[in-house]
């Protein structure tokens, strides 16, 4: 079980998409929790306050310090494995390792910025780690949020129908997944792949494996100079003539 906390202004951006499909259900089956902190709340003048023009002048406005430091010790939990992430563009960049780390933690606080970022030192006391997710600006942190939520919870215990599908997804190793097919055998006069309706279950595993290594070099040859193969694998790379290709791609 992990306990999201999220702290942001606009808490109605999240409702929605946290109540649909498998979040829902796995909320529902308490493998997860989420818990919205408006910081609103924590604001200390009677206007609600919660950003304020920057020292040294410049454009936009900055997150102030007290609200976002009030906000996050009333959800605070020191007996939890915890981590307090901010969302930033300066932050480390998100992959599915990094998802693969934070599903193992029991809490995860996840402070959205909004303007122009949150003060200095509320950063600098208060932040464990700091998450980008990709290089681009969004207009706030609630978004990249949502991204951590999604797919750390897909990553937990049970909540995926089919026990085994986050382990073969794409960058569950350093391979794009296969291409897939489903009903109808012929669409458009195009006919799916014979071997996948031979019923032999080790050439399909082989078809399937030789497909992702031909798609990861095609689309993804930076994420195969990080893969290791068995030694059945190499040698069926060998056989069908890409093992020098991905050996290649590795010594780059
Ligand atoms: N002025 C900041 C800068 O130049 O680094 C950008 C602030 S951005 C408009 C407002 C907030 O959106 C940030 O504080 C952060 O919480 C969130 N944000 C923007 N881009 C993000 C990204 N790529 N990944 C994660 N959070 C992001």
């Amino acid at each position: 079980m992990v306990y999201f906390d999220i702290l942001t202004i606009f808490p109605e951006l999240l409702t929605s998409p946290l109540n649909e499909s498998i979040i829902r259900r796995a909320r529902e089956k308490e493998q997860i929790q989420i818990s919205i902190t408006n910081i609103r709340d924590f604001a200390l003048d009677k206007h609600s306050m919660t950003d304020d023009r920057p020292f040294g002048g410049g454009e936009g406005m900055v997150m102030k310090p007290e609200p976002l430091t009030a906000a996050l010790a009333s959800v605070k939990n020191e007996s939890q494995k915890e981590r307090v992430i901010l969302l930033s563009p300066q932050g480390r960049q998100y992959n599915q390792r990094v998802a693969e780390e934070l599903s193992e933690f029991d809490h995860l606080i996840l402070v959205c910025g909004r303007y122009e970022g949150v003060d200095e030192r509320f950063r600098a006391a208060s932040i464990d780690d700091e998450i980008s997710i990709g290089d681009f600006i969004l207009t706030g942190g609630e978004l990249a949020a949502m991204v951590i939520i999604d797919s750390v919870t897909r990553l937990l215990p049970d909540v995926l129908g089919c026990a085994d599908s986050a382990d073969r997804d794409t960058f569950s190793r350093q391979l794009l997944k296969h291409p897939q097919y489903t009903r109808p055998r012929d669409f458009a006069g195009e006919e799916i792949p014979e071997v996948l309706l031979s019923g032999d279950h080790k050439r399909i595993e082989q078809y399937r494996f030789l497909e992702s290594v031909r798609r990861t070099i095609k689309r993804r040859p930076d994420l195969l100079a990080k893969e290791r193969f068995t030694e059945t694998e190499k040698k069926l790379l060998k056989k069908h003539r890409l093992w020098q290709e991905v050996q290649t791609l590795q010594q780059r």
